[in-house]
C-alpha cells in the first residue's frame, strides 16, 4: 500500500500541475478556427529584440534561444534592401555554369555554326526553354555581325544587356499587399504543390513584412497536413505573428482561410497570409478548394497577390505544376524557391514565360531570412558571376 502511495502522489502533483498550466496559456478558441497569439513584440529598437552579441547563432544568424526558462525572445528579421545582392554569390555558385559558359564562347575569336550552337545547348540545359534561348542566340548573333566580338568586358557588358532583356526589366515585380481601404488588409494567398516550399515561403515573407514593419496575420488554410500549421505558427511566434489555424486535422480550408482575413480585419492587421495545401493528384479538388478559398476571402477583403511558389530545381516538372496552378489559381506572381540548389536560373525566364507573370521573389536558402524580392539586374550580376 505505502509503495502505491509513494507513485500516486508525485503522480497527481504533476497532474494538477499540468492542468493549471494549459489555464493560464492565453489563446482564444473558436467554432472553426483557433488563435494562437505568438509572445507579445517589445518595441522596434527597444534592445530586448536584439539578441546579444555573445547570444549563440544559427548558421545564418538566427537567435537559438536554448534557455528555456528565459522570456521568449523575438527575432529581428533582416533588412529587405539589397537582400538579392547579399545572396548573390550563392546566385552566382548556382548560375555560373551558365555566365561562365556563354562568356567561354561568346569571347572566341570566329564564331562558327557550332559555337552558336554550343550557346543554344548551354541555355536549354539552364531550363532557359526553346523560344527564349531562340531570341536571345538572334539578339546576340545581330549584334556580334554589327559590332564584331572584341575584347571580353564588351562582350559581357553585350551578354548582360541581352539577359537583362530576355528577363524584362518592365514587368511589375513589387508583392501587392495594400488592402486599399483603412481597416481593411491586403491578402496573400499562396499556393503550389507540397514540397516546393511554400510553407516556409510564407514564413519568411512574414518576416520581409515584420522587416517593412507591417503587421501580418498568418493563415494556415493546409490543413491536410498536420505539421504544416505547426511549421507555420512556429515562424510566426519567433517574429511576433499570430497563427490562425483548425482545431482540427481536415477542418474546412475555406473556413480558416475565412477566419484568417476576419481576425486581420478585426485586428487592424495591414496583411494576411494564407498558406493551402497543394495536392496535385486531383485537379478538381484542388479547383474547387482553391475556388472556394478565393471566394471566401474576397467576401471580406481584396485578394492583393496570388503567389504560386515553384521548386526551381524540378525543371520541367516545375513547368507543368505552374501550367496547372496558372489555370486554376489565377496566379498573379511567383516565388522561385532553392534557387540555391540548381545551376538553372534560366527557369525563371521559361516559367515567366508559361504564365505570363513575374517572378517577384527567389528562395536561396533555408535561413529564415533566404529569401529575397527579385531583381532583374541583380540576378542577371548574379549569373554572370560578377558585381
Ligand atoms: P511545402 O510542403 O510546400 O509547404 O514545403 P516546405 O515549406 O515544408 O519546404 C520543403 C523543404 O524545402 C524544407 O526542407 C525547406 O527548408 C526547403 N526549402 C524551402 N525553400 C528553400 C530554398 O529557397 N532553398 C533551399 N535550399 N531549401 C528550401
Amino acid at each position: 500500500m505505502n509503495d502505491v502511495l509513494v507513485w500516486l502522489i508525485p503522480l497527481i502533483v504533476v497532474l494538477v500541475a499540468g492542468a493549471s498550466a494549459a489555464l493560464v496559456v492565453p489563446r482564444v478558441r473558436r467554432s472553426r478556427g483557433e488563435i494562437v497569439a505568438p509572445p507579445k513584440r517589445p518595441e522596434l529598437g527597444s534592445p530586448t529584440t536584439r539578441p546579444p552579441a555573445e547570444a549563440p547563432t544559427g548558421p545564418e544568424g538566427a537567435l537559438t534561444v536554448e534557455d528555456a526558462e528565459a522570456p521568449p525572445v523575438l527575432e529581428r528579421p533582416a533588412p529587405v534592401a539589397g537582400r538579392l545582392v547579399r545572396l548573390r554569390d550563392r546566385l552566382a555558385r548556382s548560375g555560373s555554369p551558365l555566365g561562365a559558359r556563354l562568356l567561354a564562347v561568346l569571347t572566341r575569336d570566329h564564331l562558327t555554326e557550332d559555337d552558336w550552337d554550343e550557346l543554344e545547348e548551354a541555355l536549354l540545359l539552364a531550363d532557359v526553354g526553346a523560344g527564349p534561348s531562340g531570341e536571345l542566340i538572334d539578339a546576340l548573333r545581330t549584334r556580334v555581325r554589327v559590332q564584331g566580338v572584341s575584347d571580353p568586358a564588351t562582350v559581357r557588358a553585350m551578354l548582360r544587356e541581352e539577359l537583362i532583356t530576355l528577363v524584362d526589366p518592365t514587368m511589375d515585380r513589387a508583392l501587392h499587399t495594400a488592402g486599399g481601404q483603412p481597416g481593411t488588409p491586403g491578402v496573400v494567398l499562396v499556393v503550389g504543390v507540397n514540397g516546393t516550399g511554400k510553407t516556409t515561403t510564407v514564413g519568411k515573407i512574414a518576416r520581409v513584412l515584420v522587416a517593412e514593419d507591417k503587421s501580418v496575420v498568418l493563415g494556415a488554410a493546409d490543413t491536410f497536413r498536420a505539421a504544416a500549421a505547426d511549421q507555420l505558427q512556429t515562424w510566426g511566434s519567433r517574429v511576433g505573428v499570430p497563427t490562425v489555424r483548425a482545431d482540427r486535422d481536415g477542418a474546412d480550408p475555406a473556413a480558416v482561410a475565412f477566419d484568417a482575413v476576419r481576425q486581420g480585419k478585426a485586428t487592424g492587421a495591414d496583411v494576411v497570409l494564407v498558406d493551402t495545401a497543394g495536392r496535385l493528384q486531383n485537379k478538381t479538388g484542388l479547383m474547387d478548394e482553391l475556388g472556394k478559398i478565393t471566394r471566401v476571402i474576397t467576401r471580406e477583403a481584396p485578394l492583393t497577390e496570388v503567389l504560386l511558389v515553384l521548386d526551381a530545381t524540378t525543371g520541367q516538372n516545375g513547368m507543368q505544376q505552374a501550367r496547372v496552378f496558372g489555370e486554376i489559381a489565377g496566379v498573379t506572381g511567383i516565388a522561385l524557391t532553392k534557387l540555391d540548389g540548381t545551376a538553372k536560373g534560366g527557369i525563371v525566364v521559361a516559367v515567366q514565360r508559361e504564365l505570363g507573370v513575374p517572378v517577384k521573389l527567389v528562395g536561396l536558402g533555408e535561413g529564415p531570412d533566404d529569401l529575397a524580392p527579385f531583381d532583374v539586374e541583380d540576378f542577371v550580376d548574379g549569373i554572370l558571376g560578377q558585381a
